[in-house]
C-alpha cells in the first residue's frame, strides 16, 4: 500500500488512467507508483520506462498473472 504523510501534497483524480491494467514490460504511459493487480507489489517508474517483465517477482499457482495498475502518477493525463 502506498503511504503519504502531508495530504496536503495530493489531489484525487478521476482520471480514467487510474482503471486501466498494464501488460508486463510494456512502456509505462505515465510515470509514478503501480501496483500489481494480482498480488498487490509496488514499485516506482520514471517518465519513459518501461513496466517491469512478467519474472519480476513470482506469484503463488492460480493468483494470475502480473498487470500494473496506476497508483499515484505527477502526469497522469
Ligand atoms: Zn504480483
Amino acid at each position: 500500500m502506498a503511504l503519504y504523510k502531508h495530504a496536503v501534497f495530493l489531489d484525487k483524480s478521476g482520471d480514467a488512467a487510474f482503471d486501466q491494467l498494464q501488460r508486463p514490460s510494456v512502456p509505462a504511459p505515465w510515470p509514478g507508483i503501480y501496483r500489481c493487480h494480482a498480488c498487490g507489489h509496488e514499485i516506482a517508474i520514471a517518465q519513459g520506462h518501461a513496466l517491469p517483465p512478467q519474472n519480476h517477482h513470482q506469484h503463488e499457482p492460480g493468483v494470475g498473472p502480473i498487470q500494473w495498475r496506476l497508483v499515484a502518477s505527477h502526469k497522469a493525463y
